[in-house]
């Protein structure tokens, strides 16, 4: 009992252990995510009193007049990079460092706060609308950017103004519309302008725009671009205000979206302070108030961009496809000539139109030289018609071919070869689609395979050939009668088979009398004689020993008899002394066998019963035939 307590205690023990190092491991976890979320809304605390403290500096400096609203621009920037739980505490710091810097301007707290919550909903609405976007150059695509533009840079500040006149009436201005338009106009522009610039600064796309090519032709538009804006708006004589839009334009064409706003920035650092000191084209109409003078110019400045920005998402979209087309292209060109076969476009037609390099080793030919040739003329006359018809066929039904033909090289030997013959269809309907084709050198290959079975061939002419008398033997006997068996019209058509079995008479007696060797001669005539009495179609075999089959397909009982008849009658002609036969020399004893085979019995079948009609033969006294006709009947 004592003892199981302790166990329970030292249990208890390594269970409070584990605990306490989970929870450890939890709390560093947990400090390390609050240390992350602490130091980002610090940095939103920072940034949101820093610009609100820079702005209003600004805005001082241009005699209270607010030409483009850095803070919202900069935030919203700021804000999209983040992840998205990060993006609630980024602004909540931010809405803390605005209200402090409200409050240091010597605004009233209710003050402070509606300006506060008005830069905050315009924040929040714009972070809201644009949730997967982290990049200038995601911003930039034709969707995003048309959120961004309509959400972001017109609805959010109108909102923002529409709640900052809301709860500021009568305190926010004594001239509410000029305020809000006001307010509107230098927040669309402060986040057109601010909120891709952060974009690029902040994502580490800044990178790309120092390349070294990238960067004198920047630096030189930008410089285009404020000396432009400097002759116009230094002199108060010419209405020519629009001839700022050739250098911006120009820069839309040539440049990155964060260097075009760079200019945009530019134009408006240098005409807001040049038309507040009172000179510029805009001194040639009569404003009432400098305010709505600077208006204008914002309203010149939001038109312009009107003009440059699609240009420039068009063009960055126009980039980003030529380079996808320059690479497909190098991927393509190289997977051709780094390929080991020959990569080939053919017309309809079979006309060469690209050839890749590797032709020059594979087929001779400087891919030059084939162009605008057709194939055909290049393949064996043999195969002309095979290759010629995988073409048509690919090219018309659209499918992929294999074939294989001979080709003629240049040093005018023929190589064997592999194509696989594939439409490239042009989108066009029924037009005949031109062809990817490829030309793999398999001549090695297929030499070796000819060579091969030429020897398999030969190997297999052996295995069927009786090494002593030269003629078949019984291991091909046998596979005729399989073949015969299964032919196809097995068990359908009539057919009429003979089979002739001969034997030898008193060989054994030969083989004691004359010698073995003797004997082995009297084979080789034997077999000899009877070969030359057959006809061409007939199949003889030695079947064993001093034993020879004569297969006889499509022949007539009568005419199977008469042949067995022939052969026994030139084999005692032969007159081979064999003093150890009554005959006094060598004869056949020949059983003969015949059917309708299908109809009533099988080749194998049949070699059984001349095998019987031989054993009649020899009892009824050795060289005679003996003959049965299907399986009953025995004659002698
Ligand atoms: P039968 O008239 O009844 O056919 O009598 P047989 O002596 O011919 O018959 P048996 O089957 O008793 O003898 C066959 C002999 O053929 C036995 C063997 O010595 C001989 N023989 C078998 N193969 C060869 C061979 O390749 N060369 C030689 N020289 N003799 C062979
Ligand atoms: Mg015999
Ligand atoms: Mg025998």
């Amino acid at each position: 009992m004592a003892e199981a307590k302790t166990d329970n205690l030292v249990t208890n023990g390594s269970v409070e252990k584990t605990l306490s190092v989970c929870a450890a491991t939890r709390r560093l976890l947990a400090s390390a995510e609050l240390r992350r979320t602490v130091r980002i809304a610090l940095s939103g605390f920072v940034a949101g009193f820093l610009l609100l403290v820079i702005s209003g500096q600004l805005k001082t400096m241009a005699g209270e007049i607010v030409a483009i609203w850095v803070t919202d621009g900069y935030l919203l920037g700021h804000t999209m990079v983040l992840a998205r739980r990060h993006k609630p505490v980024f602004l909540f710091g931010a809405s803390i460092g605005l209200l402090l810097a409200n409050l240091m301007g010597d605004e009233t707290l209710y003050v402070a706060f509606s300006f506060t919550f008005a830069g905050l909903v315009e924040t929040g609405f714009a972070t809201v609308i644009l949730p997967g976007v982290k990049t200038a150059r995601e911003l930039v695509q034709p969707k995003a950017f048309l959120r961004f533009v309509i959400g972001a840079c017109i609805v959010a500040p109108a909102l923002s103004g529409v709640i900052a006149v809301l709860l500021l009436e009568g305190i926010f201005t004594s001239h509410p519309f000029s305020s809000f338009s006001n307010w509107v106009i230098s927040d669309s522009l402060g986040l057109l302008i601010f909120t891709p610039v952060t974009l690029v600064m902040l994502s580490g796309e800044w990178r790309s725009l120092l390349k070294r090519g990238n960067r004198a032709k920047s630096a030189s538009l930008l410089a285009l671009v404020v000396v432009v804006t400097v002759l116009i708006f230094s002199q108060t004589s010419y209405p020519s205000l629009y001839w700022m839009l050739p250098p911006l334009a120009l820069l839309a064409f040539h440049a990155e979206l964060s260097t075009v706003l760079l200019g945009t920035l530019l134009f408006i650092v240098i005409s807001v302070p040049l038309t507040v000191r009172g000179t510029g084209p805009l001194w040639l109409f009569a404003f009432p108030t400098m305010q709505e003078r600077v208006l204008a110019l914002q309203v010149f400045t939001v038109a312009a961009l009107s003009i440059v920005l699609p240009i420039t998402v068009l063009q960055t979209q126009r980039n980003a496809l030529l380079a996808l087309l320059a690479d497909g292209h190098r991927r393509f060109r190289q997977l051709a000539e780094h390929s080991e076969e020959v990569v080939v476009q053919l017309s309809a037609d079979g006309l060469f139109q690209y050839v890749s390099p590797r032709a020059t080793t594979v087929l001779g030919y400087e891919p030059d030289m084939l162009l605008g040739r057709n194939i055909l003329d290049l393949v064996h006359a043999d195969d002309c018609h095979q290759l010629n018809s995988a073409i048509t066929w690919a090219s018309t039904a659209y499918a992929e071919e294999s074939v294989q033909y001979r080709v003629r090289r240049a040093d005018n030997t023929y190589i064997w070869v592999r194509s696989f013959v594939a439409a490239m269809p042009a989108g066009v309907p029924d037009e005949r689609a031109a062809l990817a084709f490829t030309v793999m050198n398999i001549d090695a290959y297929v030499l070796s395979e000819q060579r091969r079975s030429a020897e398999e061939q030969k190997l297999r002419d052996l295995a069927f050939i009786d090494s002593l008398t030269g003629l078949r033997n019984r291991r091909y006997l046998d596979s005729k009668v399989n073949e015969l068996s299964q032919s196809p019209s097995a068990g359908v058509d009539v057919r009429h088979v003979a089979v002739l079995f001969a034997d030898i008479d008193y060989f054994k007696s030969y083989n004691d009398r004359y010698g073995h060797q003797a004997g082995d001669e009297c084979l080789r005539k034997v077999g000899k004689r009877i070969e030359g009495t057959m006809r061409e179609a007939d199949v003889l075999a030695r079947y064993g020993g001093e034993e020879f089959v004569i297969l006889l397909d499509g022949c007539q009982y009568a005419e199977a008899v008469d042949a067995a008849e022939r052969i026994r009658v030139n084999i005692e002609g032969l007159a081979i002394a064999h003093e150890g036969s009554p005959l006094g020399v060598v004869t056949l004893s020949i059983g003969v066998a015949h059917a309708n085979v299908g109809m009533t019995t099988s080749p194998s079948q049949l070699l059984e019963v001349a095998d019987s009609a031989l054993y009649e033969a020899k009892r009824l006294g050795r060289n005679r035939v003996c003959h049965k006709h299907s399986v009953n009947s025995v004659t002698g």
